[in-house]
């Protein structure tokens, strides 16, 4: 995986994949990449599996709230139903 360096726009890949750029920068990574920048175009096929992982990752650290809700209702049910 080969990320370019010394380009302004390659070091807003990473956040513009997470889609964590402030709204400026969004529109400015988007009308970039519009333009056909090879350079960026290439590192953002390299990100992208790498955002999916993150993604991943968040997801189970922080479940959300009606995953949470669900986990919780089904083991407060078999603690009722348990054996002991
Ligand atoms: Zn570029």
């Amino acid at each position: 995986m080969a990320i370019t360096r010394g380009h302004a726009h390659a070091e807003l890949l990473p956040a513009f994949v997470l889609g964590a750029l402030d709204p400026e920068e969004q529109v400015d990574m988007e009308a970039h990449l519009k333009l056909g920048c090879e350079a960026c175009r290439r590192d953002l096929e390299a990100w992208w599996p790498v955002a999916g992982a993150l993604a991943l990752l968040a997801a189970a650290v922080r479940p959300t709230a009606s995953l949470r809700a669900t986990v919780l209702a089904v083991t407060l049910q078999s603690d009722a139903s348990g054996p002991s």
